[in-house]
């Protein structure tokens, strides 16, 4: 890896950081839970704020190509963005999954007539698009789904359900893994559909999480008339387009997949202001050490995830550090929560925004929502699966 900029890389840093030191969210506006979390009508309306500015400002969809919105941006400038976002204390823009997931699938697979009609929107914040994959059936084995799609004149009718949908709450547009031919092999007989939300006989169920949210939601169809025009791909072809996504969600850092040095940080100014036995927590050397090796850990990730980078930056396709990455940095992220338990002692139990809890209550929050992290953009034991067969080479279970 070189560590040296390009001049070209060192002016977009300077313009992103001038930028961001005038618009960047001040920290009475922000969420102390980051992206990961809504918990009220307030929560959803900053987030909606941040998006349309950096929009405003040509910083949303940096990474998409210029005829399409974007600035086309190298994947070394994606990681100073990010890199720049975080410096700012600035969250990280997300609208639903139209940014990071389906408008790259629909720049790969879609007509003209598609990007022209949704990809726009999805730049401004005007729609937001949820994710239809995950069924009560079908999640990690997810070519097992049993939502079905029949064509019928100009329309597909769907019928079926959807589970864990992420902000179908909010979301204007859904896109959807259907079985259009239950004849075929179950990877054969899938097609990638485009929903409107809106369509008379979609229902959204909300589930509540642990954390006390309601992030994501059970989704129904019944007899819901899908226009032809909204298949992306082959129809029965769905699984090439479905993957395509898949990709660009391993890629995202969803999942918790990111990396979490700010966390560390956090912890050690917890660890400063919470006490044991009259001291503050920092004076035990015990605390000390457990901070510097999850420190440590951290610094490790942030290497592999250059390392990733690297091999992007000569053109090579994405290795298995994804997997390695995802499964590393959610198990990491869950024990630092778990650490900021014990270092609250009986403190811990005061739930989000409850009078008196430290933070306000973001550490029982954080340390809730770490489980969901172990689970969404692929089961931490379907990463193991992966990097036992593709990276140790061990045979199939
Ligand atoms: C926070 C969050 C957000 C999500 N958002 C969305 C969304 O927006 N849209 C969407 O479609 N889905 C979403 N999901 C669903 C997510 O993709 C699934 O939960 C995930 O793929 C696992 O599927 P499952 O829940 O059906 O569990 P299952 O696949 O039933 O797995 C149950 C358990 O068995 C283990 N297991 C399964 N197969 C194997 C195997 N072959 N080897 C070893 N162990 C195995 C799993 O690791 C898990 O521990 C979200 C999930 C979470 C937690």
């Amino acid at each position: 890896m070189d560590f040296n900029l390009s001049s070209e890389d060192e002016r977009f840093r300077a313009e992103l950081r001038a930028w961001l030191e005038i618009n960047a969210p001040k920290a009475q506006h922000r969420s102390e839970l980051g992206m990961a979390a809504e918990e009220d009508e307030g929560d959803w309306q900053r987030r909606v704020g941040w998006y349309r500015k950096l929009h405003s400002g040509g910083w949303i969809g940096i990474h998409w190509p210029k005829e399409y919105g974007g600035r086309g941006a190298s994947v070394l400038q994606n990681v100073i963005y990010a890199e720049e976002l975080e410096r700012a204390g600035a969250p990280v823009p997300f609208l639903g999954m139209g940014l990071s997931l389906l408008g790259p699938t629909l720049i790969h697979w879609g007509t003209e007539e598609q990007k022209q009609r949704y990809l726009p929107k999805i730049l401004a914040g005007d729609e937001v698009w949820c994710q239809g994959y995950s069924e009560p059936g079908a999640g990690s084995d997810l070519a097992s789904l049993q939502t079905r799609a029949v064509e019928d004149g100009d329309d597909f009718v769907v019928n079926g359900q959807k589970v864990w949908t992420s902000l179908a709450q909010h979301a204007d547009w859904i896109f959807l893994l259907v079985r259009t031919d239950p004849d075929a092999p179950k990877h054969k007989g899938i097609s990638y559909l485009l929903v409107d939300m809106h369509s008379p006989g979609v229902s959204v169920r909300p589930l509540v999480q642990m954390t006390g949210a309601r992030g994501f939601n059970e989704v129904f169809f019944e007899d819901v008339r899908v226009p032809r025009k909204n298949l992306v791909g082959e129809k029965n072809q769905g699984w090439q387009v479905a993957i395509t996504t898949l990709m660009f969600e391993r890629g995202s850092g969803a999942g918790g997949n990111r990396d979490i040095t700010g966390q560390i940080g956090e912890l050690v100014k917890l660890a400063k202001a919470t006490t044991r036995g009259g001291r503050p927590a920092w004076d035990d050397s015990s605390v000390r050490q457990r901070v510097a090796e999850f420190a440590c850990e951290a610094q490790a990730l942030k290497y592999t995830a250059y390392r990733q980078l690297t091999r992007r930056l000569r053109g090579l396709p994405p290795g298995p550090e994804g997997s390695m990455m995802k499964l590393c940095a959610t198990e990491l992220n869950l024990r630092v929560q778990l650490y900021a338990m014990e270092l609250l002692g009986p403190y811990s139990q005061f739930e989000y925004r409850a009078p008196y809890a430290v933070d306000h209550g973001k550490w029982s929050y954080k340390m809730l929502a770490a489980r969901g992290l172990t689970i969404a953009a692929g089961s931490n034991q379907i990463q193991h699966n992966i990097i036992g067969e593709r990276v140790l080479g061990l045979p199939k279970g």
